[in-house]
Order: structure tokens, then C-alpha cells, then sequence
């Protein structure tokens, strides 16, 4: 009503400008119990390989299951953790974790490769490079099978310090991506110069592609350049067949998105391995057929 707009008490709740709302200081006061308690959780969701149709990897997101507020998304915490210098230890808990459940999945004959998104303060740990070399040992995980996700903006905040930290994940086999493409402001020179592998368009321009001529625009230009350039292409946020068909034609390499299937936690994703027409068990048939 008028009366309550002129109010001064009452504003649009945005909680990009409230940092210090009682929700977040509570947060903040447990986030570092949490995860040395394993309160955090990674959830899996598939990554389908156009060529084939089926599940060529997962990427691990971390979610929080708070004892009294329940799941808890990263887009909250993830930097609360950037600010607090909990970022750390919530990456190596996460770099622990993921090459444990790819070496259970390896076990049982599921062979995909894993997807870790890694913060920009990870790029300034002269460190992490020898630490996942040793979990990947313990694991007996083959590098390659291992892909880390780094923001374009991350990536542009202290360019020489990602290269030089980049270089030598890459050196060791590792895989890298650029999560979340045409949103940052990374200029074309400096990606040419960096070791990265694969691009992944963000989801913004890619769930209304069907519909958006703009969005169609952009994701085929970076579809072009990312192969121009020799990296693989994947889509983020695939949510309609008919973004499926698109991305098809236009040639890119890999999708994710809620159509084919949502981030799931492990006794879940398991299933759809197995149930899914774009999981597993369609994959070893689809291979036995080949040969
Ligand atoms: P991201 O790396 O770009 O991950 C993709 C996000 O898009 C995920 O959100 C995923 O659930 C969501 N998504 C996937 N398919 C679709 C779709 O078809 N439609 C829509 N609307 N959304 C889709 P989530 O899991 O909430 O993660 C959000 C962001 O949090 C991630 O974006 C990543 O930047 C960050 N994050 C997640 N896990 C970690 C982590 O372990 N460490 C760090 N540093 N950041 C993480
Ligand atoms: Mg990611
Ligand atoms: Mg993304
Ligand atoms: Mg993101």
C-alpha cells in the first residue's frame, strides 16, 4: 500500500546488500564446524557427450545439509567461504571428495571424468598443485580424469598468478575449464595463452537459446571460437529438447542442464546411471553394439 511505501522501515529484501543479515553471521559461525564435521555434501550431475548421446562425466557441486535449515546452496556459502578465508579448506574437502567417489565409481567398471569448480583465492595457493597430486595419487586417479573449473573473472584477477598455477595443473595432466563464458570480460589474447581445455557457455545464454536470436548468436560465436581455438565446447543449463537440438547442429561438444539431468547425490545419480536412457547401462550396450 502507499502508506507502507513511505514508509522508511520498508525496502526490498536483496540479499546481495545485506552482509551481515542474522541468517549470514549464523552461517559464517558454523560454516567452518561444518566442514570439518561433513555436514557438506557433493551432489553429481551429468555431463552427455553430443557424439555419443550418453554420459561422458559428472560435475561435483557442493551443497550443505544444516542440522535446523536443511539444504543449503553454494551460491550462499561458497562466498561467505570466499570472504572468511574458509575457502580453502572448503576446496581441499571438496578435492578430497570427489576423487574418493570417482575411485568408488571406478571400482564398480562406472568410468567418467569429474568436473571440480575451484575458487579464485585457490589460484593463490602456490600449494594446491603437489596437494591434488597427492590425492589423485591416493586414489589411483588418472589426472586427465580430473577437470578444474575456473571462472573467467577469476581467472582475469591476477592473470600471471593463473597462468603460472594453470600451467602447472596442466603440466601435471589435469584438465581445465572456464566455467560460466561470456560473463566475465577476459580478453581473446589472454585465453589464447592460457592452458585451458574446454569452455562451458553460461547458462544465461543457453536456456532461452530456442527462442532468443540473440542468445542463439552468442552461443554459436562461442561454440566457433572455442573450437577455433582447439577446446572442447560445453553448454551449461540445457533445460529443453529443443536446446538439445539446437546445440546439436551448432556442433558443441558436450551439454548439462535439467533436461537430460539435475545435479543428484550419490545414491541418486547411481539410479539414473542405470535407469536413465543417457546413463550407464545405455552406454555399455551402446558399446557392445560398436564392437
Ligand atoms: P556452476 O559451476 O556454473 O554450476 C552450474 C550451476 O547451474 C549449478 O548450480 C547447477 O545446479 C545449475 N544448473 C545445472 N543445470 C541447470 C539447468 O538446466 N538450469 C538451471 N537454471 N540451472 C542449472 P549450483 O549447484 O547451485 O551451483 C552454483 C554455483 O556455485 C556453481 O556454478 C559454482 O560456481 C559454485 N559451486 C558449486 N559447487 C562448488 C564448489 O564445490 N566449490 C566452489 N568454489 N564453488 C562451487
Ligand atoms: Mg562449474
Ligand atoms: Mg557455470
Ligand atoms: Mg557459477
Amino acid at each position: 500500500s502507499v502508506a507502507k511505501k513511505s514508509d522508511p522501515g520498508y525496502t526490498f529484501y536483496d540479499p546481495k546488500f545485506d552482509h551481515y543479515s542474522p541468517r549470514r553471521l549464523m552461517l559464517l559461525g558454523e560454516l567452518r564446524r561444518a566442514i570439518n564435521n561433513n555436514d557438506l555434501c557433493l551432489y553429481y550431475q551429468p555431463k552427455i557427450s553430443f557424439e555419443t548421446g550418453y554420459i561422458i562425466g559428472c560435475e561435483a557441486l557442493v551443497r550443505w545439509h544444516h542440522p535446523k535449515i536443511g539444504r543449503i546452496f553454494p551460491d550462499e556459502f561458497v562466498p561467505l567461504a570466499e570472504r572468511s578465508g574458509l575457502i580453502k579448506p572448503l576446496s581441499m574437502w571438496v578435492l578430497k571428495e570427489a576423487p574418493r567417489q570417482w575411485e568408488e565409481w571406478h571400482k564398480q567398471g562406472i568410468d567418467l571424468s569429474i568436473s571440480v569448480n575451484l575458487s579464485v583465492r585457490d589460484l593463490f595457493d602456490s600449494q594446491i598443485p603437489e596437494k591434488i597430486a597427492k590425492i589423485l595419487d591416493q586414489h589411483h586417479m588418472p589426472p586427465e580424469m580430473l577437470i578444474l573449473e575456473i571462472t573467467e573473472s577469476a581467472m582475469m584477477e591476477d592473470p600471471q598468478q593463473a597462468r603460472s598455477i594453470l600451467a602447472r595443473l596442466n603440466d601435471m595432466g589435469i584438465k581445465l575449464a572456464i566455467d560460466d563464458f561470456g560473463t566475465g570480460y577476459s580478453s581473446l589474447a589472454y585465453l589464447k595463452n592460457l592452458p585451458v581445455d574446454e569452455i562451458k557457455i553460461d547458462k544465461s545464454f543457453v536456456m532461452e537459446l530456442d527462442t532468443d536470436e540473440d542468445d542463439a548468436t552468442i552461443v554459436k560465436s562461442t561454440i566457433d571460437l572455442g573450437h577455433t581455438l582447439g577446446l572442447s565446447v560445453t553448454a551449461e543449463g540445457v533445460e529443453k529438447s529443443e536446446g538439445w537440438d539446437i546445440l546439436m547442429q551448432l556442433g558443441c561438444d558436450y551439454a548439462q542442464g535439467y533436461f537430460m539431468g539435475r545435479p543428484l547425490p550419490v545414491a541418486e545419480i547411481n539410479q539414473w546411471f542405470e535407469e536413465s536412457n543417457w546413463g550407464m547401462r545405455a552406454h555399455a550396450e551402446g558399446l557392445k553394439d560398436i564392437g
